[in-house]
């Protein structure tokens, strides 16, 4: 969509679809910018065969390539719009205890310019097949609600869905539903 007025863009408001939307009521999504390209931080890094793991269960569900993830060595990151999407791990968690990862999104238009994601590894330990604690949270299954949010996708909670708000301790939750695929194939 190229330049318009408040009029025009609003008559374009679209089925939301699962996702964020703009002002406008426009779905915001990566559009063409694909892949997207992901840093994995020093401290994610030990994790990053789950992290590739994880982006990939949305590939498959797209036939498409949507990450483009690269760890960048000790490089470490702004975090906040830093023009760079980051994956972090971050242990000095200042934000909500009950958050267990928090990825956010700018765009510009409808149009995803950058997200990051900051998973909260002060607060939470997390296991990649076996709990060891009750407490503990299925890594995979956190990541793959994340790369959603990535993606534009915001929770739900009417349906069965990867995108519900909260991943119960020790629950696995790692397989796309239906409604996932649906919201996916709108904007991908
Ligand atoms: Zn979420």
């Amino acid at each position: 969509m190229g330049p318009g007025t408040d009029t025009t863009l609003a008559s374009a408001a679209q089925d939301e679809c699962g996702f964020v939307q703009n002002v406008y009521g426009q779905r915001v999504s990566w559009k063409s910018r694909l892949p997207i390209r992901m840093f994995i931080t020093a401290e994610a890094a030990p994790n990053e065969a789950v992290i590739r793991s994880a982006a990939q269960i949305w590939e498959e569900a797209a036939g498409m390539t949507l990450f483009d993830i690269v760890t960048e060595g000790d490089l470490t990151f702004e975090g906040s719009k830093d023009g760079r999407n980051g994956i972090y791990w971050n242990p000095q968690w200042s934000k909500s205890p009950n958050y267990q990862a928090i990825t956010t999104l700018y765009w510009s238009g409808n149009q995803i310019i950058e997200s990051d994601m900051a998973v909260n590894s002060k607060y939470y330990h997390f296991y990649i097949e076996n709990p060891e604690l009750t407490s503990d949270l299925h890594l995979r299954s956190l990541l793959i609600h994340e790369f959603g949010h990535v993606l534009g996708l915001k929770h739900r909670s009417a349906l069965s869905t990867v995108m519900w708000p909260v991943l119960n301790a020790g629950t696995k939750r790692d397989v796309l539903t239906d409604a996932d695929r649906k919201a996916l194939k709108c904007e991908y």
